[in-house]
């Protein structure tokens, strides 16, 4: 069992305490939000600055999404905002590392606890990235990596659910089976299996989970094949941050990143716009992403509107992300440098 072996590594390599494959990180964000007994009116705190799934999961069990900014540094959620938005009704905290970089993780916890709300990291793009010395979708309750085409290990579809307090263990064995108790069963547990819970497909195929392993066993060297793509694009563009022409991203000291993503932030909309469409015209594939989720239609439902998380609107009419996969040759990437050098200076 394929499936078996990726649990397994994962718990072992990340010392993890229980980590289940699933779907997806959506998946794995629906069956936090069913393991937090989320309920018809409920809060959960998440930025906005993230993939509609964050949000979906909870949606879905008819929370209300309470939208924080971001840090303009990270682009992660402002955990100095957070504590302001606590209610009664709020049922979990959902940080986003964005990019693979951590967020304040000591303070997000520490809310956390002294308001006894669990945490629930969306590590969708954080798998193999470090906040201080420990594994991000380690740290919270509940974490959520992603395995899909787009993250740093994949098998097309894919992604875990990490069970980093003990009692959401049985639980989710059971929401993961359709609702049933049949994990128990296989270990010879019970004599039969049965419908116990609310639960949905959220298992991925073992053909899936076998090339995920294939993967898994060499995390650390597509990590380091990663950070020589990224370092590569630092170093050379760095001149332009020197003469404040744009903004390269930022690591702080305490976040070992997985170098999930390259991203400048330009000084303006348009002058994005003008680079995207410059590269574009030479045959480079620049894109930006996450309109702000509470500017969306849905987000408007809920009651918000533009002009109230001013960085996250502000920077996601900036950002614009680097091509970047494992086998991005040198030559290529010499080729973004040059032109988007290029672009600048002429
Ligand atoms: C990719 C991503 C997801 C969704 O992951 P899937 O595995 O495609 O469901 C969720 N949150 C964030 C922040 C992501 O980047």
């Amino acid at each position: 069992m394929f499936s078996k072996k990726c649990h397994a590594l994962l718990e072992e390599k990340l010392g993890a305490n229980k980590v289940l494959l699933t779907t997806s990180c959506t998946a794995a964000l629906e069956m936090s939000a069913i393991l937090c007994n989320i309920e018809p009116g409920d809060e959960v705190i998440l930025p906005s600055f993230t993939f509609v799934s964050t949000a979906n999961a909870f949606i879905l069990r008819w929370a209300k999404p309470v939208f924080i900014d971001i840090n303009e540094d990270t682009l992660n959620i402002n955990a100095s905002l957070i504590e302001t938005k606590i209610t009664e009704k709020t049922k979990a905290i959902v940080p986003v590392h964005y990019a693979g970089v951590s967020c304040d993780m000591d303070t997000i916890l520490d809310i956390g606890q002294r308001y006894n709300i669990p945490v629930i990291e969306d590590a969708a793009q954080g798998v193999n990235a470090k906040y201080k010395d420990r594994y991000l979708g380690t740290l919270g309750q509940i974490g959520t990596y992603s395995f899909h085409e787009t993250k740093n290990f994949n098998c097309g579809e894919g992604g875990a659910l990490v069970l980093n307090d003990e009692q959401y263990i049985e639980r989710a064995e059971i929401i993961r089976e359709k609702g049933t108790n049949r994990s128990k069963f296989w270990r010879g547990e019970v004599d039969k299996y049965t419908w116990v819970d609310i639960g949905s497909s959220f298992l991925p195929s073992d053909i899936l989970s076998a090339y995920l392993f294939a993967q898994l066993e060499y995390m650390d060297e597509i990590t380091n094949i990663r950070k020589v793509i990224w370092d590569f694009y630092y170093s050379n563009l760095r001149l332009l941050e020197v003469k404040e022409l744009l903004r390269l991203p930022l690591i702080p000291p305490w976040c070992q990143s997985n170098y999930h993503m390259f991203y400048l932030i330009l000084p303006t909309e348009d002058a994005r716009d003008d680079l995207m469409n410059f590269l574009k015209q030479e045959g480079i594939l620049a894109v930006f992403h996450y309109l702000p989720l509470h500017t969306s239609p849905v987000g408007m439902k809920f009651g918000y509107s533009i002009g109230d998380l001013p960085v996250t609107e502000n920077i996601s009419r900036r950002i614009l992300r680097l091509p970047r996969y494992n086998d991005l040759q040198h030559h290529e990437q010499e080729k973004v440098i040059e032109l988007i050098i290029k672009g600048f200076i002429s």
